[in-house]
């Protein structure tokens, strides 16, 4: 069915249109920084002065409330709606976090419920006109990217991040042909961890070996995106809730994750 004339359908299509580009990251697997490069992302579109919203759909470990300092934040809930949290004028965001009672909670629901969950957080929250819908999934390429795609239909486009190590680069391989197959474009791939921005001299230091991104990229036949060095900053400005594109533009690692939005 093409859903014409249901009323869920029509919501989610008017939605939909009135956002103009979607990009939804991914990774082959957790821990390569997939959360805090798609904050950064949308931090600096909004700081660039794009109307952006930040959709966590990590419903295992949302932790885009602690990455922005929006933890105990709540959404205004009202009938069949629900407004963002406003990060700031440009930058509104929604994430199951804000709707779980205490962040130690397991969440153990099954695909259908997360699939419906998601579907919600795109239809019934108040996006607005947006200039870009930056979407955070949980790694892997289970329940929640592929209703995530499938939600936003086929103009949404991946963005992977990876690490420089072989086995990431592996994974990642996999994430590539995941959204082929659901019917999505790559826009492209990110290497983050690549290379270490020492905080003594400022240079940067391969620790594993770099490229590795770049090298898949080519061979899957998608945008080699750029490489983020691995920055104590990055991590810092993430535990305290400063994103650090907020804070610390002006340096390797923030011009780095400039280039990272450029072909946005
Ligand atoms: P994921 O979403 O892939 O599980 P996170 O974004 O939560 O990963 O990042 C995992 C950890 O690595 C966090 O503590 C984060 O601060 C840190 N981190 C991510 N990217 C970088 C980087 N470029 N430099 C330093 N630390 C980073």
């Amino acid at each position: 069915a093409n859903g014409c004339d249901n009323p869920e359908e029509i919501k989610l299509q008017k939605t939909l249109g009135r956002i103009k580009h979607k990009i939804v990251v991914m990774s082959g697997k957790g821990g390569v920084g997939k959360s805090t490069v798609a904050t950064n992302i949308a931090v600096a579109l909004s700081l660039a002065g794009k109307k952006v919203g930040l959709l966590d759909v990590d419903v295992h470990g949302p932790s885009v409330p602690r990455l922005l300092s929006l933890k105990g934040k709540q959404p205004h809930i009202g009938d069949e709606i629900m407004e963002p949290v406003p990060w700031s004028k440009n930058l509104s965001v929604m994430s199951l976090g804000f709707l779980l009672p205490d962040d130690r909670q397991a969440v153990i629901w099954r695909g259908p419920v997360k699939i419906g969950l998601i579907k919600q957080f795109v239809q019934d929250v108040m996006w607005g006109e947006l200039d870009y819908l930056v979407v955070d999934c949980p790694p892997g390429t289970g329940d929640e990217p592929l209703s995530t795609l499938q939600t936003l239909g086929p103009t949404a486009m991946g963005v992977i991040v990876t690490t420089p190590q072989g086995v990431a680069v592996d994974d990642v391989r996999r994430s590539v042909s995941f959204v082929g197959e659901v019917g999505n474009r790559v826009l492209g791939i990110v290497e983050n961890m690549s290379g270490f921005v020492c905080p003594d001299c400022g240079a940067v230091h391969d620790i594993f070996k770099s490229g590795g991104g770049e090298e898949l990229a080519k061979e899957a036949g998608v945008r080699f995106l750029g490489r983020i060095p691995l920055d104590p900053e990055v991590a810092t400005s993430g535990d305290e809730g400063f994103p650090f594109m907020k804070v610390h533009r002006d340096t390797i690692t923030g011009k780095a994750m400039e280039k990272v939005i450029a072909p946005m």
